[in-house]
């Protein structure tokens, strides 16, 4: 196999890709593997280019035992980590014998991962707080109180409010993961916005009662369409609702408020805006992208305190995604919250 050969055969590859003789010098490379490396690659001598030893090491193993290797190679670009999985396989081209070491980029794969690890080790945290509250309610009914019925109200109280927790968070989660599996299935049922805000808020008005909130409704006369799936945003519109209520203090005013947009320049077409505004404490600017995510809370204690879970704003994010919709979020210190809502207008 000729020289030409050799760099027609690499440059087909669709990873970044270079061989690698005995002596450890670089007979080819595709344009791929110059962009992460550097120019000129062929020729060179394999140290002068990398000097990642688990890589050179894995090189190394192959070349002598013939057998494929894989490894990790981390380096950085733009201030961002890139984890590469490195595959070096034995090749015989004619007279040339060598490695052909390829880079796969496996950098989201990896965040996906860590994603779950995280996820998984905060539902267990977020479930086990109540769940060692319960566990030390029933000792001590089962020991010290057995004989105290005061004291039995009181705990069996205070029992009562940690399982309802712990029920939150699994219905919480079930959204999720109900709202996550449907995302890419587009709701098509024709939805009049003002009937379901109208109906949201007179379910809501008993909690905005007892912290002394206003609710004020500010809507169109005519009809206000959008194709959608009810339950799911009755339930954006009850969460953002709630959470003006619980974190905008009591005594204020929250209003919702439903316009219709001619072009939503990020929808690029007709919309219909859905703002829900509280007069509260409001938002600093740093906590404003990460909201969304889920357990994100600014104040975990007050979160806890008024029961919530730290998915509320997750779920909104990902039943607007598919709705094909955007949510905004404005807020400053002292300014009160405004979460935004848009949707694409029935056609
Ligand atoms: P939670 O169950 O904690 O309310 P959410 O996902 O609904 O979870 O909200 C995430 C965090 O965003 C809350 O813990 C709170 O710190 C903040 N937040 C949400 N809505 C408001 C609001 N209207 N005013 C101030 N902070 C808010």
């Amino acid at each position: 196999m000729t020289q030409d050969a050799i760099q027609g055969l690499i440059d087909a590859l669709p990873l970044p890709s270079l061989i690698v003789t005995q002596g450890d010098r670089i007979v080819g490379a595709n344009a791929r593997a110059e962009k992460l490396l550097g120019q000129g690659l062929a020729g060179r001598h394999l140290v002068t280019v990398l000097r990642h030893p688990s890589v050179l090491d894995a090189i190394e193993a192959c070349a002598t035992s013939h057998q494929p290797k894989t490894t990790r190679y981390l380096t950085s670009a733009d201030r961002n980590e890139i984890t590469y999985q490195v595959y070096c396989g034995y090749v015989e081209l004619a007279e040339v014998q060598g490695v052909l070491v390829s880079f796969e980029d496996i950098t989201d794969v990896e965040a996906v991962g860590q994603m779950r690890r995280d996820f998984v080790a905060n539902v267990s945290h977020e479930l086990r707080t109540p769940l060692t509250a319960l566990m030390g309610f029933i000792e001590t009914l089962q020991g010290p109180a057995q004989n105290d019925p005061v004291a039995q109200k009181r705990f069996l109280g205070i029992m009562m409010t940690e399982a309802g927790r712990m029920n939150r968070l699994v219905s919480d989660l079930l959204s999720l993961s109900q709202v996550e599996s449907e995302e890419r299935i587009r709701p098509s049922h024709s939805i009049d916005l003002t009937l379901l805000i109208g109906s949201t808020l007179r379910s809501i008005a008993p909690v905005a009662d007892k912290a002394r909130v206003k609710l004020v409704k500010e809507v169109p006369t005519d009809l206000v369409l959008v194709p959608g799936d009810e339950d799911q945003l009755r339930q954006v519109f009850t969460n953002l609702i709630e959470n003006a209520i619980k974190y905008g203090g009591d005594d204020q005013t929250v209003t919702v408020k439903l316009t219709h947009v001619q072009r939503d320049p990020a929808l690029r077409g007709p919309a219909v805006r859905i703002e829900v505004c509280d007069t509260g404490p409001g938002i600093d600017q740093v906590h404003l992208p990460r909201l969304t995510e889920r357990f994100y809370r600014v104040d975990s204690h007050r979160s806890r305190e008024m029961g919530g879970t730290g998915l509320g704003l997750a779920i909104v994010k990902h039943i607007v995604n598919r709705h094909r919709g955007r949510l905004k979020i404005d807020s400053s210190p002292e300014e009160g919250s405004r979460f935004t809502v848009i949707l694409p207008a029935l056609d």
